[in-house]
């Protein structure tokens, strides 16, 4: 009856956002009074892979596959169900990003396992195996027991705080029976920018809106963002009209973040865009209309014309 954790990496690197998947995993452990194995698939460096032994993972079982450097959601989850079997694993641990959003659906209709995603709390055992998450873009909170024999949690990341320990973890190959034909997407092409710091893992948000003007005044967000080390974000008519990319839109129908602070710079605060970003710990807003939305929901506002707060702030922020 142990627990499994799916351990996501990127380019040989476990993402920190694994890594608190796999503190979670331990801690749902503890309570069962019980083991974590992490299951990593990909090439990936042994020290990576010990190194899970800091958050908590007894064991990881790697797939050793190059094809698997990107992630396949559905050999992922058949090498998961092997997995399971082989540990008699009762609960499977994911991170709620892309990969865990695609496996675990897949995994959970495999195993006839009941499926939380976007957990914010730890399992409470002492009434079944009830998981909190938040529901309504963020209004209300549901607490969703699941009753099913096997169980599957997706943890929101940047929730949980890591406290990592020393210890190492035991690395076993694992050789599942894949073969070529469970294979069915080709990958074309990888595009990755240098030195960018994905949004769902960012500590710091630098967030922009139509209230900048156009795309050749985003010196601003990119300027403030560089001095705190901070990745960039944008509202949604930004990314539609092109002034910058899709994969930094964030709210309802783009991505959900929760970093430790959020600032959002001429972004009105609609409920759709709220909706991807209440969750962060703290809300810094900068919108000239007093009247904004958003300051409802921020911890600290100044109403102000950002072409001119925003470079005073950065100026003082390099200053410090
Ligand atoms: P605006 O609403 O135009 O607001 C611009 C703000 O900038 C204003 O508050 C203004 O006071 C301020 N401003 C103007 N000039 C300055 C200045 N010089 N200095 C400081 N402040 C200034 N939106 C999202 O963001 N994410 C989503 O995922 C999303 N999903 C949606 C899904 C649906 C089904 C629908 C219907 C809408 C969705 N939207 C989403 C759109 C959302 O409703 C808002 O229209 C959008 O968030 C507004 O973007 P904005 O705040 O950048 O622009």
């Amino acid at each position: 009856m142990s627990v499994i954790v799916f351990a996501d990496q990127q380019q040989g690197k476990i993402k920190k956002a694994a890594q608190e998947a796999v503190e979670y995993a331990a801690k749902v452990a503890a309570q069962l009074g019980t083991d974590v194995s992490a299951v990593v698939v990909g090439e990936v460096a042994n020290e990576e892979l010990t190194g899970l032994g800091k958050h908590g993972a007894k064991k990881v079982l790697h797939v050793a596959d190059a094809r698997l450097n990107e992630i396949e959601p559905g050999v992922c989850a058949k090498i998961l169900a092997e997995a399971v079997n082989q540990e008699s694993a009762s609960v499977v641990i994911f991170t709620h990003n892309f990969s865990g959003k695609a496996i675990a659906p897949i995994l959970s209709a495999k195993l006839k396992a009941g499926l939380v995603t976007g957990a914010i709390s730890l399992p409470d055992t002492a009434s079944g195996f009830v998981v909190k998450k938040s529901v309504f873009s963020g209004k209300a909170f549901a607490n969703v027991n699941i009753s099913s024999d096997k169980k599957i949690v997706s943890v929101m990341p940047n929730t949980f705080n890591l406290e990592p320990g020393t210890a190492t973890a035991d690395v076993a190959t694992f050789s599942p029976s894949i073969s070529d034909a469970d294979f069915k997407i080709k990958m074309v092409k990888v595009e990755t920018v240098e030195g960018e710091i994905p949004l769902t893992e960012a500590e710091i948000i630098v967030s922009g809106g139509r209230g900048l003007k156009g795309p050749e005044n985003w010196g601003l967000v990119e300027d403030l963002a560089h001095v705190l080390g901070a990745a960039t974000a944008c509202s949604r008519p930004v990314a539609d009209s092109g002034w910058r990319p899709h994969h930094e839109h964030v709210g309802q129908t783009g991505l959900t973040v929760r970093p430790n602070l959020y600032i959002a710079i001429g972004i009105s605060g609609a409920i759709q865009h709220l909706a991807g970003v209440n969750g962060s710990k703290v809300i810094v807003v900068i919108n000239k209309d007093p009247e904004a939305p958003f300051f409802k929901a921020a911890d600290y506002g100044i109403v102000g014309d950002a072409f001119e707060v925003v470079p005073k702030l950065t100026e003082a922020l390099k200053a410090y």
